[in-house]
């Protein structure tokens, strides 16, 4: 996932472009508390002015009140200096704020002056200014004042800390400051005028007033006192830090992603290692519950990982039938005590079959070298096994047939034996009915009996050659024989017996059965000896509706006989250990039946096997091979 890495690989501008936000939004906040603060501060200037103004207009009024008052005391009173100097309201202006008292004629002749003289004199500081007031009968009062005092005294302190006053007139020239150095040569600070026109006259005689008087007021501090200035120092420090603690993320996650790309490579290497591996690994925990399992051990058990890791005992792949020891031994190997040159086990294949395992138990150690539980190594030796029960088998084989081979000497011993008595009893059989004959016996029973004792004696005789023949290991004797015939013959020898036993014989022959190259005599002892199992085990299970089926059908290039019968089957018993040899159930049996017809089938390139017969009961067969040369289609070539 391209867009995935890109995403993850440049995660480390987050924090600076989260860093950058956050310092653009708090120096947009503080722009805008600026702006807030200077406008507060603008609104507060102009209510400072305005209040300021009238302030000083107020002053000038309690002045010119105090004048008329003055001029008031001084009706009727004759012009002198000494009366002007006597007069309270003079003293009292004079160090309030009056500069000059000048009493003046109605021609405006300077009647009395005080101070003595200072008409002349002109307030240092700038131009001074000057109220009037009539004197009755005809003189005028003239108050001189300096209006760079009228501001010190009417502006209240606070506003002259914070402000510098001026009076300015139209020219834009400071008539008066509040303080000695006036602001005017360096303006930046934000400033307001008021005009103050009205009270103000510049000289004595003329009716001219200041008409462009002003009021200023300029703020000497203009500088807001916000945290702009701070908060800037701090962004311009800030950026840099976050930069360099970014450039730090940037390296630390390019190291992060290298090591995790190695271990992810490390990771796939040693997945593929384990999955590649013949030995099946599994890891446990001390309450033996599956941490890890590789892919052999799947393979194994037949079961995914998913379905085993966080499993805890008894696990799924333990046989049903050995739950309790593998429970106990399992508890032995949890608490250490496994052997160390490892145990073998049979665990079970999800799909039922058997697995033989060895299995290797070592400490589970964790990355502080603590142990965590048990690391399990387990070899598959299922084939091993099978392998040497094969071999087993067939050095057991290899016993049965020494015997056989000595059972065969025996047979062919007792079959020449046999032979001798065997011909005499046809011999006797013969002189008998000669004899019978000539004393002119005509007792059908009597030579029917005898009929069939020498049919049987040279039937005997032939059975007992045969088996000499095979016994003594030459092979059997081909002829085209059909096996349908075969079988019947069989069963006429064994019909009588049949009904006897109250057993019903059901014969199932294919329409054409094709020739087989077969020792007809033995394979017939095949059928009688199949059959007679079958009746046997009939009897033996007492069953009433006794039945036993033969039929005989082509299977490719195989003729197939079957004989099924309804008795007890074949109990969980396998083909193998029937045709053992001397293997039977019977009281009187001698277990060779099976074995002998395995051999001759197997002579005949065939098999011999049994099963559970469809609905209780056994069903033994043989399938022989069809001769090519014999085939139908062969045969016309
Ligand atoms: P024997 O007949 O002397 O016992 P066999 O080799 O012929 O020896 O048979 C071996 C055993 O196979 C019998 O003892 C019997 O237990 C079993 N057997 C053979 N045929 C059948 C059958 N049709 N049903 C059940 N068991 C059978």
């Amino acid at each position: 996932m391209p867009f995935r890495d890109a995403l993850t690989r440049s995660l480390w501008l987050a924090p600076l472009a989260l860093s950058l936000a956050f310092v653009l939004g708090v120096l947009a906040w503080v722009r805008a508390n600026e702006a807030d603060e200077q406008e507060l501060q603008h609104q507060t200037l102009i209510s400072d002015a305005l209040s300021t103004e009238a302030q000083l207009r107020g002053s000038i009024d309690e002045e010119r009140a105090h004048l008329r008052q003055l001029a008031a005391g001084l009706a009727g009173r004759v012009p002198s200096e000494a009366t002007l100097a006597a007069h309270p309201e003079v003293n009292d202006g004079l160090r309030r704020l009056w500069l000059s008292v000048t009493w003046l004629d109605g021609r405006n002749r300077v009647l009395a002056e005080v101070p003595a003289g200072s008409a002349a004199t002109r307030y240092e500081d700038g131009l001074s200014l000057h109220l009037t007031a009539p004197v009755a009968p005809d003189g005028v009062l003239v108050v001189r004042y300096a209006p760079a005092l009228l501001l010190k005294r009417g502006v209240p302190w606070w506003l002259a800390r914070k402000y510098d006053v001026q009076l300015v007139d139209s020219a834009d020239q400071v008539i008066a400051s509040t303080t000695d150095s006036p602001l005017r040569a360096a303006p930046g600070g934000p400033s307001y005028r008021v005009a103050l026109t009205g009270p103000l006259r510049a000289s004595p005689l003329a009716e001219s007033m200041l008409t462009d008087a002003a009021l200023e007021l300029t703020l000497r501090d203009a500088s807001v006192h916000g945290v702009g200035p701070l908060a800037w120092v701090l962004a311009a420090g800030f950026l840099p830090l976050i930069a360099a603690a970014s450039w730090l993320i940037r390296r630390q996650m390019r190291h992060v992603q290298r090591a995790e790309s190695a271990w992810r490579t490390e990771a796939a290497w040693r997945r593929a290692m384990e999955d590649s591996a013949l030995v099946a690994l599994r890891a446990r925990d001390f309450d033996g519950r599956l941490l890890y399992v590789n892919r052999t051990f799947c393979d194994m058990v037949g079961l995914p990982a998913e379905a085993l890791v966080g499993l805890l005992p008894p696990m799924p792949y333990w046989p049903p039938d050995a739950l309790d020891e593998l429970t106990e031994r399992n508890r032995r190997n949890l608490a250490g005590q496994a052997p160390r040159e490892g145990f073998e086990a049979r665990w079970q294949h999800a799909s039922g079959r058997a697995v033989d395992v060895v299995v290797f138990e070592s400490p589970l150690v964790d990355a502080a070298g603590r142990q965590i539980g048990w690391m399990g190594s387990i070899v598959d030796v299922t084939e091993r096994k099978r392998l040497e029960e094969r071999e087993r088998r067939e050095v057991e084989t290899l016993a049965h047939n020494a015997r056989l081979t000595m059972l065969g000497e025996v047979a062919s011993t007792l079959a020449h034996e046999l032979n001798q008595p065997l011909t005499a009893i046809a011999s006797y059989n013969a002189g008998i009915t000669n004899s019978l004959a000539k004393l002119g016996v005509q007792d059908e029973l009597v030579l029917g009996a005898l009929q069939r004792l020498g049919q049987q004696a040279q039937h005997a005789g032939r059975i007992v050659a045969r088996i000499r023949e095979f016994l003594t290991r030459r092979e059997p004797r081909h002829e085209r024989c059909d096996l349908n015939e075969v079988i019947s013959a069989a069963l006429d020898l064994l019909r009588r017996d049949l009904q006897r036993r109250g057993i019903t014989l059901d014969l199932h022959l294919a329409a054409s059965v094709p020739a087989v190259l077969a020792d007809a005599v033995l394979i017939e002892q095949v059928v009688i000896n199949l059959v007679r199992n079958a009746a046997d085990a009939l009897q033996a299970n007492n069953e009433s509706g006794a039945r036993i089926a033969v039929s005989s059908h082509v299977a490719g290039d195989f003729v197939r006989v079957d004989v099924r019968d309804n008795g007890p089957g074949l109990q969980g018993r396998r083909v193998e250990q029937l045709c053992a040899p001397f293997y039977s159930t019977k009281a009187e049996g001698m277990g060779m039946g099976l074995a002998i017809c395995r051999s001759i089938i197997e002579a005949h390139q065939g098999v011999l096997d049994a099963d559970e017969a469809t609905g209780g009961g056994a069903l033994f067969s043989f399938s022989l091979p069809l001769s090519r040369e014999l085939t139908p289609e062969a045969a016309h070539d």
